[in-house]
């Protein structure tokens, strides 16, 4: 079986006070032992995070560059990442690729660097609406997730994809339950045929896009649906809640 994985995606969210009291919601809980929880901090929050955040909670950048170190201003490496006691990172998101110009190629380059630094890597994927109503899903999906085969390799264990449908993002309009398993499944079954069959078993497939304590059941009951990756609601209480879907 694959373990179920929830992340909070803060975005560039919070102060220090409010990431204290997050922390402090994350501690009392109750969490699901069976899920795994991730949640991706701003990269100035990364070390004081990790410092007060329980052991079995993990701490995601949420974005990082594709060689070690240099002259990057303003870029963060994964061996920084590593060396504050961070063990993962988002890499692929929407809006870096939207607003930030990322393309296909830099986020495979990111991942395999940082896949190579001994990262755990949540990688991104998701169409817009305009690719959706022209019927371009899965073709936008399938590229999204064929840059980053050779990025990968064989670190597949080291991998969680994030299917985030752009449309749903930030707009209060999740898919439904029915959209996001038809992709899930069309990703495994490509997967099987791309990469190989254990991997396409194996790998887990996170939803993303309005995740809220509301919809997160019924999302969670769907057999390709491994875990969420959740924004604003993953600053609220009913983060809880959420990764504790499938109870
Ligand atoms: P929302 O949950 O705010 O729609 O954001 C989803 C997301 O982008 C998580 O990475």
């Amino acid at each position: 079986g694959r373990k179920f994985v929830v992340g909070g995606n803060w975005k560039m969210n919070g102060d220090k006070k409010q990431v204290t009291e997050i922390v402090e919601t994350l501690k009392k809980g109750p969490l699901d032992p069976n899920v795994e929880v991730v949640v991706g901090v701003p990269a100035i929050y990364l070390e004081y995070v990790q410092s007060i955040i329980p052991g079995t909670i993990s701490v995601a950048a949420q974005n990082c560059w594709k060689v070690a170190k240099g002259a990057f201003t303003g870029e963060i490496s994964p061996a920084m990442i590593k060396d504050i006691g961070a063990n993962w990172v988002i890499l692929g998101h929407s809006e870096r690729r939207t607003i930030f110009g990322e393309k296909d190629e830099l986020v495979a380059e990111k991942v395999a660097h940082a896949l190579e630094n001994g990262l755990k890597v949540i990688a991104c994927i998701g169409e817009t609406l305009e690719e959706r109503e022209a019927g371009k899903t899965e073709e936008v999906v399938f590229r999204q997730t064929k840059a980053l085969l050779p990025a990968i390799g064989n670190n597949w264990g080291n991998v969680v994809l994030a299917y985030e449908p752009v449309w749903a993002i930030g707009t209060g309009k999740t898919a439904s339950p029915q959209q996001a398993q038809d992709v899930h499944a069309s990703l495994r079954t490509w997967l099987s045929a791309n990469a190989s069959a254990d991997v396409a078993a194996a790998v887990r497939i996170q939803y993303g896009g309005s995740v809220t304590a509301a919809n997160a059941k019924e999302l969670a009951a769907c057999p390709d649906i491994d875990g969420f990756l959740v924004g604003g609601a993953s600053l609220k209480p009913e983060f809880i809640d959420i990764v504790n879907a499938t109870q």
